[in-house]
């Protein structure tokens, strides 16, 4: 594809960067790489992430390949469970993590600064149309989480809103996760477990989901 200007220089650094994967990385993995293709891929954790530049999980976690089985989407939703015949990226993301890969682990991780929850929060005051062909409209799969952090704190200043509604997203999902019944079946019978972590992009700070409190508690 022929472009120019800073796409130019985008593609440079995007092949700048492979030649430096292959010069380093490779090497220092190849072994690994041959036994995760001899072997296949069986990794104990997936990570249901937003599409965010800023929050890459195989950064924030230090992973190595075959380490986490990544699904992102735009602020990190779970939609409703639905047994119907459409069609369902995120799902199928959890079907295979879950089924195929048998992961002992489904971690949901919102971000701060997340741009689909922006857009989730500024659903509520539209009227008509959504701005955007396909934003508004799935991010809105979270309004429940919006018409709860707007019940409850109304009052509250936009940015703390916009925290609050990352955490709220993030319960929301664990909830849907567990209407999941190939989920549901393996959280009751102690063969998987889920979690809710919030990652800050500001400060690198990583925020768990205490089951017992509803709290977000820092990771030490
Ligand atoms: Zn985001």
């Amino acid at each position: 594809m022929g472009q120019k200007g800073d796409c130019d220089m985008t593609d440079k650094k995007l092949i700048f960067g492979y030649q430096t994967f292959r010069a380093q990385h490779w090497p220092r993995f190849r072994e690994l790489y041959e036994r995760l293709t001899r072997d296949g891929q069986k990794p104990k954790a997936m990570i249901l992430a937003c599409a965010d530049s800023r929050v890459d999980p195989a950064t924030i976690f230090s992973a190595a390949p075959g380490d986490l089985f990544v699904c992102r989407n735009v602020a990190n939703i779970v939609p409703p469970y639905a047994s119907d015949r459409g069609l369902h990226s995120t799902e199928a993301g959890l079907e295979f993590a879950v089924n195929g890969l048998k992961v002992e682990h489904i971690v949901l991780m919102g971000h701060g600064q997340c741009g689909g929850i922006e857009a989730l929060l500024q659903t509520d005051a539209l009227e008509g149309e959504p701005p955007t062909e396909f934003i508004h409209r799935w991010v809105a799969l979270a309004a429940p989480a919006l018409r709860l952090v707007l019940e409850k704190y109304k009052d509250r200043p936009r940015r703390e809103l916009q925290l609050l509604l990352e955490e709220e997203n993030i319960r929301l999902g664990l909830s849907r996760l567990m209407t999941y019944p190939f989920i549901r079946q393996r959280i009751e019978s102690g063969e998987m477990a889920l979690h809710g972590w919030h990652f800050s992009v500001a400060d690198g700070i990583l925020m768990r989901l205490n089951p017992e409190t509803d709290c977000f508690e820092p990771v030490r």
